[in-house]
């Protein structure tokens, strides 16, 4: 697997292009329908973001999906991927369209468990808190006091 992971990243350096921001490898080839890279290899289509996590971490168990803990389609960089269930796959793309839920309200109404565990997974790459805000439409506030372990007490860090 190592070697094939060699292979693919010399084979596909100029592809992807890493986002300074989120440290996101942004697939520049093919995208498909909803924006997962495309690539071929072994002679076969595949999404690039599971040709790089099986290289990386082994087969995909039949059934998973790989799913994007960044909530970026295009991102292929291993570190950023799961495994998951086809539900938590729904899950992450209801994340996706979450992205309307702004507005005005109670702001611990804006968040759910897995929006502030998607939160946190951010608050893992430092990322800046007003970036991650903007792209959760809260306040850098809110962020910050999640990211403290002032607010949302109740969901495991590490
Ligand atoms: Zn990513």
């Amino acid at each position: 697997m190592k070697s094939e992971w060699k292979k693919f990243k010399k084979r596909h350096k100029r592809n992807w292009k890493v986002n300074p921001i989120t440290g996101c490898w942004e697939w520049q080839l093919w995208l498909t329908r909803g924006n997962y890279g495309q690539v071929t290899w072994n002679n076969k289509p595949k999404r690039a973001h599971r040709v790089t996590y099986e290289l990386k971490y082994g087969p995909i168990p039949e059934g998973l999906f790989v799913c994007h803990k960044c909530d970026n389609p295009r991102c292929i960089r291993p570190k950023h991927l799961f495994l998951g269930t086809p539900r938590e796959n729904t899950h992450d793309s209801m994340q996706k369209g979450r992205r309307r839920y702004g507005g005005s309200g109670n702001p611990k109404a804006k968040l759910t468990d897995e929006l502030v565990l998607s939160i946190l997974s951010w608050c893992k790459y430092e990322v800046d808190n007003k970036l991650i805000a903007t792209r959760y439409k809260v306040h850098p506030t809110t962020i910050r006091l999640i990211r403290k372990g002032h607010t949302w007490k109740h969901i495991p860090r590490d």
